[in-house]
This record gives C-alpha cells, structure tokens and sequence, in this order.
C-alpha cells in the first residue's frame, strides 16, 4: 500500500467515525408522532409564504429555525430556545408548508394507465362510469385510497381533497377510512344524489366520522348538468344544510358547456363564495366574471388537462379578477402524485401558448398557488397554507442537494423546475411526521400488493383484461 493510499484511508476512517457520532445523537423518536416539540435548526432556506415573516411574498427567511409546538408552529426565527424539543438539523434544506392538493380522486390508482389514449369522456366511459352499477367494495375503496395517500405523502402533500365517487356508501366508507388512516388532513368531497338513503348516509358521515376528526373537512360532489339538474339541486340544499361547500367538475372538456352544467350551478342558487370548481377550461370572460363576482374557487389541474388533451386553463385570466386558484392532480388522469411535476407544469403550461416567459404563474406564483393558494381555495388558510405562528403544523423539509437539484443558484425557481418527491425528507401534519429521514411511513409491500389485487378486480369489473402486458 503506498504512503497516499494509507493516507486516504486514514481520512475515510476519520469522516467515518465523525459521521457515525453525528448518527448517533440520540433521537427521541416518540415525538415524531405528534404532540411533542421539535426545532428544526439553521434552515438554510424557510419559505414561510407570509410576507410579514419574511422578505418578499413569500415571506423567505434564511438560517433561520422553524418550532413545531404539539400540532401547531410555536416560532419562526433565529436562535430559538430547543428547551426540551427534538432538534432535526435544517442546514443545506429548505422548509416550506405542505402542499395543498385541491382536486383529487383517490380511488383512481387502481385505474392508473387506464385508457391513456381517451380524451375525457372516452376514458369515463372505459375507466369509471361503469363502476356504478358494479359490486366495487369498501375493500377497493380502502385500497386505491391508501396507495394514492402515501405516494401524496412523500410528494410533500399534507391536504388533499378527495372528491370520492362514491360508487356505493361501502365504497365511500373504504375511501374515508383510508384517508384517516393516513394522518393527513383531507376534505372529503361526497359524491350525491338526491335519493334519501345517500342524503342520510352524507349526513351520519359528517356527525359521527368527520365532525370529530380535527383532521377532516366534508364538502358535498356533485355533477352539474341541465340532465342533473334535481341531484344538483339536492346537493346544494344539503350543502347549505350542513354549511360545507359544494364541489363540482366545471367546464372540462370541450363538450361540458353543452351540457348546461353553469347554468345548472345557477338555477340552483350554487353559485357563492366557497363553491370548489374543477378545471374551469372551456371558459369566457363573461363566465369568469361571474365567478368571480361569487369568490367562487378554482382547482386548476394542469397534467390531467394535459393528459385528457382537454386544454389549457385560463389561469391568468383568472388571476387578474383575484379568483381563488389552486393546485389540484385530479387523480387517474394525471398517472401520479408529483406535485413538483404539478407546479412545473402550471408554469410550462401558460409560456407554451403566450411566448411570454413572464406570464402568471411564475415559479415564486405558482409556490404560493401550491400551498396558501390552495388553502385559499378550500377555505383553510386560516389554519394552513403557511407557516404563520399559531396555525397548524403541516410542513415539509427538502434537500436540495442532491443530483437533480444541486448546485444552488436560485432555490426558489429549482424547486419549480428541478425538484421531485425524492428530495422531500420529512412531512408533518399537525406536527407529526408522516415521512422521516425520507421514508413514508406504512407497510409499502402490502399497500402495493392489496391495490393490485384490488386493481385486477376493478379491471374486472369494467370488462377489461387486467394487466395486458401482464406479468
Ligand atoms: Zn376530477
């Protein structure tokens, strides 16, 4: 061995060692699971997306600390006191809130690469519609549900909205469990109809499932259509009844206009602040003033727009009449849970059909539409979307560098256009971390193996052949 080669050995124990002491420092795991304090230190970049925290909009701090307080953000800033918290070193990462997923189905893994040549009428008639006059059970309910949570955990996602079909009350309740299950925070948007047994179940759902969840919301689905105008209308009704927003598909494909689904919403006085729209594509000027003459909210859905070839949102448009507007994956239709892939998308989006490299949402836009936007859009940002002292603790840590995102130039931007799910290492909601040291937490194996089987029968009961390209 020559002197050189002894020399870089010695310097490899040496790092070795130094590295072994630092995993060593004891961890008090028990708080990871919430109600706990942890100080997260030296953040090297905390994008707070509250202006009075910090610089710009959103409100971006350097080296700074970030104090999870039991379920909510005790302090941000420097130097604070770590008195009996768990210390996570944040230098070299960036810490910024969870995403807010506003428009989803969660059921849809189970039918992930499902018609993938179908606009979107085509793909509902070969991939869903014909699950509602089928046996699908809770048990498959449960299953794509609990596949598609964890992959929106390990994306960074801390919200979502599940706009559940509903196939079936067995069905719903396979979806609900999953979703608590979960940890996550979730709003439940129930799919209805006016026949008494469904009015009843949504009912007992919200008194005795999500009233006491302090992690759920309820809002009511619905498709609105001239044909659909009497379930729109009871919808509405038990909406306004329960005092929860109402939640439609709005203007998605080329065809939806036809159908009379704006005018529907109309008649049955359903146009008013709260209303969750999805997609909002085929829109004119008239049609977005009258929304947001009502603060009626928007989840914009861009790869599923893209996938479904249904168009491009008019998301500036939009912006400048100060519509709420949110991110949403919206399911099979966008064949996964990225939302970095989400966000680049947005932006991609609008300077494809401009030329305009400055055309809303830039990368700093479409970060706040991704988080406090989309708290905005459900009606939580008093309690999410940012990291304002005080509200609840969903937020994520990130690591920049690593190959797809290193070296640092402009943070902000490469989150955009270079991060992915990878490079989230630690997601909490309400202060307990459902993804640690970069691994969700959840029995992956057998969540994979249970959406298979579930898949193969769903794949059944739509008349295909599963798994052409089989194994
Ligand atoms: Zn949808």
């Amino acid at each position: 061995m020559g002197w050189w080669r002894a020399y870089a050995l010695l310097v490899a124990m040496v790092v070795l060692l130094a590295g072994c002491g630092a995993a060593q420092t004891p961890r008090d795991t028990a708080v990871f699971d919430g109600g706990g304090r942890i100080v997260i230190r030296n953040v090297s970049l905390v994008l707070t997306m509250d202006p009075k925290l910090g610089a710009g909009p959103l409100g971006q701090l350097q080296d700074a600390d970030v104090l999870i307080d039991h379920d909510r953000i005790g302090a941000i800033g420097k130097q604070l006191s770590a008195e009996g918290a768990q210390v996570l070193d944040g230098h070299g990462k960036i810490v910024m809130p969870g995403f807010v997923d506003t428009h989803n189905h969660l059921w849809q893994t189970l039918i992930r690469g499902c018609a993938t040549d179908k606009e979107l009428n085509g793909w509902l008639a070969g991939c869903v519609l014909p699950l509602y006059a089928s046996a699908i059970s809770d048990a498959d309910g449960y299953a794509g549900a609990r596949l598609a949570t964890l992959d929106l955990i390990s994306s960074g996602v801390t919200t979502v909205n599940d706009w559940s079909h509903a196939f079936n009350a067995d069905f719903a309740r396979g979806n609900l469990r999953a979703l608590k299950d979960s940890r996550m925070r979730f709003v439940f948007a129930y799919g209805a109809n006016r026949k008494p047994a469904t009015l009843a179940e949504i009912r007992r759902v919200k008194r005795e499932s999500i009233d006491p969840d302090p992690l759920a919301h309820l809002q009511i689905a619905v498709h609105p259509t001239t044909a659909n105008y009497d379930n729109t209308l009871a919808a509405e009704r038990l909406a306004e009844e329960l005092g929860v927003p109402l939640n439609v598909h709005l203007h998605e494909s080329p065809a939806d206009p036809a159908t009379g689904q704006l005018d529907a919403l109309r008649r049955a006085g359903a146009l008013r602040p709260g209303l969750v729209t999805d997609h909002d594509i085929q829109m004119t000027d008239a049609e977005l003033d009258e929304l947001a003459a009502h603060d009626v909210r928007v989840a914009h859905n861009p790869l599923s727009n893209m996938r479904l070839a249904s168009g491009i949102a008019r998301v500036p448009d939009m912006h400048a009449r100060n519509l709420k507007v949110g991110l949403g994956l919206d399911g099979g239709t966008d064949d996964g849970s990225d939302f970095f892939a989400d966000m680049k998308a947005a932006v991609g989006l609008q300077r494809a059909i401009s030329h305009d490299p400055a055309r809303f949402p830039t990368p700093p836009d479409v970060l706040r539409m991704a988080t406090l936007g989309g708290a905005e859009v459900l009606g939580l940002d008093a309690d999410i979307g940012s990291l304002t002292p005080g509200k609840k603790a969903d937020l994520q840590l990130i690591n920049p560098f690593a190959l797809d995102v290193a070296p640092q130039l402009d943070w902000v931007s490469q989150l955009v256009f270079n991060a992915q799910p990878a490079n989230v290492e630690w997601v909490f909601v309400a202060g307990r971390a459902l993804k640690r040291d970069g691994r969700v937490l959840g029995d992956q194996p057998r969540v994979i193996a249970d959406a298979q089987a579930a898949s193969d029968r769903v794949q059944k009961l739509l008349g295909r052949n599963p798994r052409p390209g089989g194994r």
